[in-house]
């Protein structure tokens, strides 16, 4: 199933499938849905990794869920990890403070669990819950849920399953056996995983969403943008993060073309 072509096919039907998909996928981690959706809208804490790529792939064709990521910023970190323990009855099992290797917009991580349930929750000092996304390894994985949307930031590539490794990725000499069991899950699924961008079409360059000296943002034409029915949640929610802030970003890396001498830098921005 192409989650592209029904969404114009039939709306609504794929409308009531997406939040059923949504409602089943939270199910599998929080007791009570509604309230962990509010918490997402008042704190801008959003899910992404494997779990949010899950909702991009057809049921029967996705990969097997065992724990969610849920990205979160420090100024609401004490609000998120009270609703797990209090509200949701998880234990921290871990906590780290290291900055990994390619992800230095991480400020430290908390493994939580309950029972068989493993949530980590993954904090960042910048402005914005989406910016450590835009470290990933791949562009396969460059997918979230916010409160009320799911975003896909390569959506073409990913629906085709053809993903693009970071170019922070080498350009920093940094893959490590972990990175690179992290990509093998993806081709062994299926994908199609490259660090050359021409290896997955032909792309405009400069132009292209798809070139990655391209600069994009999380609200341009080429990210996918799906809006889940709104919830109905117990008691008047203030909200404070009405929309998710904007970022900006360039992949960046060696010039798409082999004889050019152009690297572009890596960008990450958050704009108000
Ligand atoms: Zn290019």
């Amino acid at each position: 199933m192409s989650f592209a072509k029904t969404r114009s096919e039939n709306e609504e039907g794929v409308r009531e499938y997406m939040d059923r998909r949504r409602e089943d996928l939270l199910k599998g981690f929080v007791k009570d849905v509604n309230d962990f959706i509010d918490l997402l809208e008042r704190t801008g804490t959003i899910i992404s990794g494997s779990s949010a790529l899950h909702l991009f792939q057809a049921k029967s064709a996705a990969i097997a869920l065992r724990d969610m990521d849920i990205y979160g910023t420090h100024e609401f970190e004490e609000e998120v990890l009270k609703h797990f323990k209090e509200k949701e009855g998880y234990e921290v099992t871990l906590i780290s403070e290291r900055k990994t290797e390619y992800s230095s917009t991480i400020k430290k991580v908390y493994k939580m669990q309950k029972e068989m349930q493993k949530v980590d929750l993954i904090i960042t000092e910048w402005a914005s819950a989406i910016v450590p996304i835009l470290q990933y390894h791949s562009t396969a994985v460059m997918n979230y849920m916010t409160a009320r949307t799911f975003v896909s930031l390569y959506p073409k590539w990913t629906n085709d399953m053809k993903s693009l490794v970071n170019p922070r990725m080498y350009l920093g000499d940094t893959a490590n056996i972990r990175t690179v069991t992290a990509l093998m899950k993806y081709v062994r699924h299926g994908f199609r995983v490259t660090a050359e961008p021409f290896q997955l079409g032909i792309h405009d360059c400069l132009r292209s969403a798809y070139c990655p000296s391209t600069t994009r943002n999380t609200l341009d034409d080429n990210t996918l943008r799906w809006e889940f029915s709104k919830v109905k949640t117990v008691g008047n929610t203030t909200v404070a993060c009405s929309d998710m802030a904007i970022v900006i970003w360039r992949l960046g890396g060696d010039d798409c073309e082999e004889d050019g001498n152009n690297d572009s830098a890596t960008y990450i921005g958050v704009a108000a």
